[in-house]
């Protein structure tokens, strides 16, 4: 069995998509073994996307992740780092497959609906950065 980390980004929290994604990713298959709705500060946007921070996009990302809650989760099945990115679909949605999360509900590369952990040792980090243990149950 294998964790990833998944958050559920402002722009789905705003319009009301948290049930629908929750859905996919029960039937899916995925055990959700942690999950919380949090507002991030910046610092802890920053503190998230540290590796991103010499890319253009960065300052605009941390205000987006910034603005309004979150749901973040920790997400556990067999090959659950590789499924979840594969649920979620590609970055920017206009080159997600069909039936993804990002194809479905995206609003454009940026407000992309979704977040997942792209190898183990991103969610090694990732995981703790927002759940203690006794928050994974399962
Ligand atoms: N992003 C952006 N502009 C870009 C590329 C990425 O705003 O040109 C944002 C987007 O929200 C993305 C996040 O930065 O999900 C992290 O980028 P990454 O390349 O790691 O994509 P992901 O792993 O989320 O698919």
């Amino acid at each position: 069995m294998e964790r990833t980390f998944a958050i559920i980004k402002p722009d789905a929290v705003e319009r009301g998509l948290s049930g629908k994604i929750i859905t996919k990713i029960e039937e899916a298959g995925f055990a959700i073994v942690g999950m919380k709705k949090i507002h991030l500060s910046r610092a802890q946007a920053e503190g998230f996307y540290y590796v991103h921070k010499e890319r253009p996009f960065f300052n605009d990302l941390c205000s987006f992740m910034s603005r309004s809650p979150v749901i973040v989760l920790c997400l556990q099945k067999e090959n659950a780092i590789a499924d979840w990115r594969t649920l979620m679909g590609a970055t920017n949605p206009a080159n997600a497959e069909p039936g993804t999360i990002r194809k479905e509900f995206a609003k454009n590369i940026e407000e992309n609906s979704s977040h997942g952990s792209d190898a183990p040792e991103t969610a090694a980090f990732e995981i703790p950065y927002f759940f203690n243990s006794f928050e994974l149950v399962g």
